[in-house]
């Protein structure tokens, strides 16, 4: 049986396929009627973190931020108070490095091994169970995760302690943020100096500086569709932790912190709940 806590856009696509693939499901969200329709798939939809975790044998969390995290598992109600000896906690949310460490800290002080597992991908590779899953942790536990993980997953990269899963997440996400915010001033670029943007699409398209995701993104900026399926309050939130990370490890990324600045603003003007491609907005020429 594994409980889900938090079903948004990733969680709750995640919980399905788990239940598609054959496991038992327990889910629980905040806004409780956003994991309601889980039940039709046969998850049994619990009013707490409490109730969802009891005698199961594998707690995934997917919640927003590290905050979230700590919020729901500690305490005298969380999740972890609940969990039963022997239970492993699979934490699959973008936390950054300090927040893997309160949460490995909270894993340790209940007796639980964690393992710190989070995915690349986004909404449909969610729904198709093609994400890649970034685990580390104890190998014992990471088997006990491994069916949820090929349930969800295409791919799982193994990788060392618990904490590395996070710091390649954070890696890749440094990836995705500066291809999207260069890619917002590339296409803002050619409109302000006159030129159709699509021209710059056709420029790369098919050579060595082609890129599917590049495609897909500068398209949503060229039409403006911003459908969220990796919302930019969330992309700024990672920006956030990459340049936290630089700076714990001495290092100086100016772009970086350039880019967390423009999608802190992005969120700040209210675009937040939009895709991160809406970081674009900021560099279109005027109207
Ligand atoms: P989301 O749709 O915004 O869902 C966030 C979840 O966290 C919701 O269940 C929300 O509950 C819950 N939550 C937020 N604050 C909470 C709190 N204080 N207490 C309890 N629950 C709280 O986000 P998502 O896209 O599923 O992302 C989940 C995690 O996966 C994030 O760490 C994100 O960075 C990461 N991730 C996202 C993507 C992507 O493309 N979307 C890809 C890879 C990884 P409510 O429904 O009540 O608000």
């Amino acid at each position: 049986m594994v409980a889900f806590l938090g079903t948004g856009i990733m969680g709750f696509p995640m919980a399905r396929r788990a239940m598609r693939a054959g496991l038992d499901v327990r889910a629980w969200n905040r806004t409780l009627e956003k994991a309601g329709p889980l039940a039709d798939d046969g998850a049994t939809v619990s009013s707490s973190p409490a109730e969802a975790v009891d005698g199961v044998d594998l707690i995934v969390t997917m919640l927003s931020d590290a905050d979230a995290v700590v919020s729901v598992m500690e305490g005298e109600h969380g999740g972890l108070a609940a969990a039963r000896d022997g239970a492993v906690w699979a934490q699959m949310s973008t936390i950054g490095i300090e927040g893997a460490e309160r949460c490995l800290e909270l894993a340790e002080h209940r007796g639980i091994d964690m393992v710190d597992a989070p995915v690349l991908g986004t909404r449909q590779p969610a729904e198709n169970g093609e994400l890649v899953v970034l685990a580390s942790g104890p190998d014992a536990a990471r088997d006990r995760c491994q069916p949820l993980f090929d349930a969800v997953g295409q791919r799982t990269m193994r990788l060392g302690a618990a904490g590395e899963g996070t710091r390649l997440k954070l890696v890749v996400n440094s990836w995705i943020v500066s291809v999207v915010e260069g890619l917002a001033e590339t296409i803002a670029l050619a409109q302000g100096v006159g030129l159709d943007p699509q021209l710059f699409l056709e420029a790369i398209g098919g050579g060595g500086l082609d890129m599917p995701y590049a495609r897909m993104k500068g398209t949503a900026m060229i039409e403006q569709s911003f459908e969220p399926s990796f919302p930019l309050r969330l992309a700024a939130k990672d920006a956030d932790l990459v340049v936290q990370a630089a700076q714990r490890h001495g290092l100086d990324l100016p772009a970086l912190r350039a880019i967390a600045e423009r999608m802190a603003q992005g969120v700040e003007a209210g675009h937040g709940d939009e895709d991160l491609a809406a970081t674009y907005r900021a560099s279109a020429p005027p109207a």
